[in-house]
């Protein structure tokens, strides 16, 4: 008979930010890497269904899920250090949770009885909890609880983490992240704050197992010693988590102060010896780069500083980052704001000192005509191009313009009214857009693409059908797409019936690298796995530099 499944929920003391989706999938790794099958939950405590509605620049990228589902960047993290493919199931709000609840009592599911927050809601969270364990086959389960302790909104959370655990108490784990400032005026690092999050964490009947202690430096053993006085662990369950200079060293240093064979031991579990030499060795390439690559992200940037951009487009920094340390590479990335191309041409020159320009996904009017101007920049001076979704959309618009004779193109997203809308709002997202009916309605999820032979994106992904994820309402409108190929732009990936252009191209012979993709490449790049796109376009870097 199969063990029972094991829990671990992942809750975070002190304040937010200081890395709880990283911790999860770190202690993630660490257990695949022990050989047990695992899967990873995100609770993001909004009341927003998925995170498809909220603005990148406040919360940061919407990583959307093969299914579909367009959820947290955590998700995005959790796939990438896991290497595993995650379903909707694994991510739930607030909002989605209660929309079930609410869904079912209407359906008389409840069989009239008189539905309450408490026990309901974190029946239907642990419901989705099991669902998901179920769904993955998984033997570990972990479940990052977003927002900290303390917090109104995270609460029901929480109470569905004491039932579990109240059900399965030695199936259940509790790892709390904390903080341990170092005031600058004091010198010393203090540990009350954790002091105070582990009692805030009793008083909704929880006990920590495992306190990771985030901090600038590693523990010493007294500070060790007195958060496990005060918190009620043994010494052996503080885990130094010091910071780091790449995320991709948590895993390893976790492992220095034995998380993994701690988690087993709170767990009951047998253990195992942890084989994460193929991360160590990624982690070891990672550093030892010695090519530095200049690439310039343009795009429309308001008064958000570097950290906060670094967030909206994570996904595409470390997909970047596992193609250029493949090459032994580092990277020095510049955020540009393409507004700044509109009022002063002159100042696209630039460009010319980076060794590739790449666009990301985006929305909007906003900053547009400075995008198009750049990916004009970069296709007359050879810079290598790598525009994703939006920026797909826009170096058609700009090929349109400058090589089809097509004066004025755009796409209907700006002006519905225009001459030549080269981009066009799919037939089916018509009817939704004048329906208001904006969640979760894109073209959203993974669809397959066919590839042309002899092309670059064939020679890339060396195979001739692919499958990608999408995010996207409009496509290169089919009544154009004749005179834009005539022009010379190959579009070397297609629908299968080829009915949607999936990839624009310029032929090798041509440019050193000029393509653009309507999916996101970046949500399928692994640590030990490069997206197969993003390794040409950082070749095509080093070429140049
Ligand atoms: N705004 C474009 C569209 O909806 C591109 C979307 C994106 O870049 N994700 O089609």
């Amino acid at each position: 008979m199969a063990a029972d499944p094991k829990y671990i929920f992942v809750v975070g003391g002190v304040m937010s930010g200081i890395g709880k989706g990283v911790a999860s999938s770190a202690i993630g790794r660490i257990l695949k890497s022990k050989g047990f099958k695992v899967t990873a939950i995100k609770i993001d405590p909004y009341i927003n269904v998925d995170a498809g509605t909220m603005n990148p620049t406040e919360h940061g990228e919407v990583f959307v899920l093969e299914d579909g589902y367009e959820t947290d960047q955590d998700m995005g993290n959790y796939e990438r250090f896991l290497g595993e493919t995650l379903p909707s199931i694994n991510y739930m709000t607030t909002g989605r949770v209660y929309q079930e609840v609410i869904r079912r009592e209407r359906n008389l599911e409840y069989k009239g009885r008189n539905v309450q927050v408490v026990p309901d809601v974190p029946l239907e969270v642990i419901r989705r909890i099991q669902e998901a364990q179920r769904v993955a086959g998984a033997e570990i389960t972990l479940i990052e609880v977003g927002g900290t302790i303390g917090e109104y909104e995270n609460i029901l959370f929480l109470e569905a983490a004491r039932m579990l655990k109240h059900k399965f108490p030695k199936d259940v784990a509790i790892v709390m992240l904390s903080y341990l400032p170092i005031p600058g005026n004091i010198g010393e690092m203090k540990t009350k704050p954790t002091q105070h999050a582990s009692r805030e964490l009793n008083s909704v009947g929880l006990q920590a197992d495992i306190i990771l202690a985030r901090a600038q430096v590693p523990l010493d053993d007294k500070r060790k010693e007195k958060i496990a006085l005060f918190c009620n662990v043994s010494p052996e369950r503080v885990i130094s988590a010091p910071d780091v200079s790449s995320i991709y060293d948590v895993p390893l240093n976790y492992e220095k102060d034995g998380l993994g064979d701690t988690l087993c031991d709170v767990l009951g579990l047998p253990k195992r010896p942890t084989d994460l030499s193929e991360w160590e060795a990624f982690v070891q390439k990672s550093k030892n780069g010695t090519k530095e690559l200049k690439i310039a992200v343009v795009g429309k940037y308001f008064e958000t500083g570097a950290f906060v951009l670094a967030d909206s487009y994570i996904s595409v920094l470390e997909s970047l980052k596992h193609a250029a340390y493949a090459q032994d590479a580092k990277l020095k990335i510049s955020y540009l704001d393409s507004e700044v191309y509109e009022t002063d041409a002159s100042k696209l020159s630039e460009l010319k000192n980076f060794d590739g320009v790449l666009v990301p996904g985006g929305f909007g009017s906003r900053g547009v005509e400075g995008i198009i101007a750049a990916i004009n920049f970069a296709r007359e001076n050879k810079v290598p191009y790598f525009g994703l979704c939006y920026g797909m959309q826009l170096l058609v618009i700009e090929y349109a313009r400058n090589k089809a004779g097509l004066a004025g193109a755009t796409t209907a997203e700006i002006n519905k009214d225009a001459a030549h809308p080269v981009i066009d709002i799919m037939p089916d997202q018509k009817d939704k857009m004048l329906k208001a009916d904006y969640g979760g309605t894109m073209r959203l999820g993974t669809y397959p693409c066919a590839l042309k032979e002899g092309t670059v994106a064939q020679a890339a992904y060396g195979k001739k059908e692919i499958a990608e994820r999408h995010r996207h309402r409009y496509e290169v409108n089919p009544e154009y797409i004749k005179k834009i190929e005539d022009a010379g732009l190959v579009f070397s990936g297609t629908s299968p019936d080829h009915t949607l252009m999936e990839i624009a191209e310029l032929p090798a012979t041509e440019h050193p690298f000029f393509l653009g993709t309507q999916f996101h490449p970046e949500f399928l790049s692994r640590p030990l796995s490069p997206h197969p796109l993003f390794v040409a376009f950082v070749k095509a870097c080093a070429a140049r530099s």
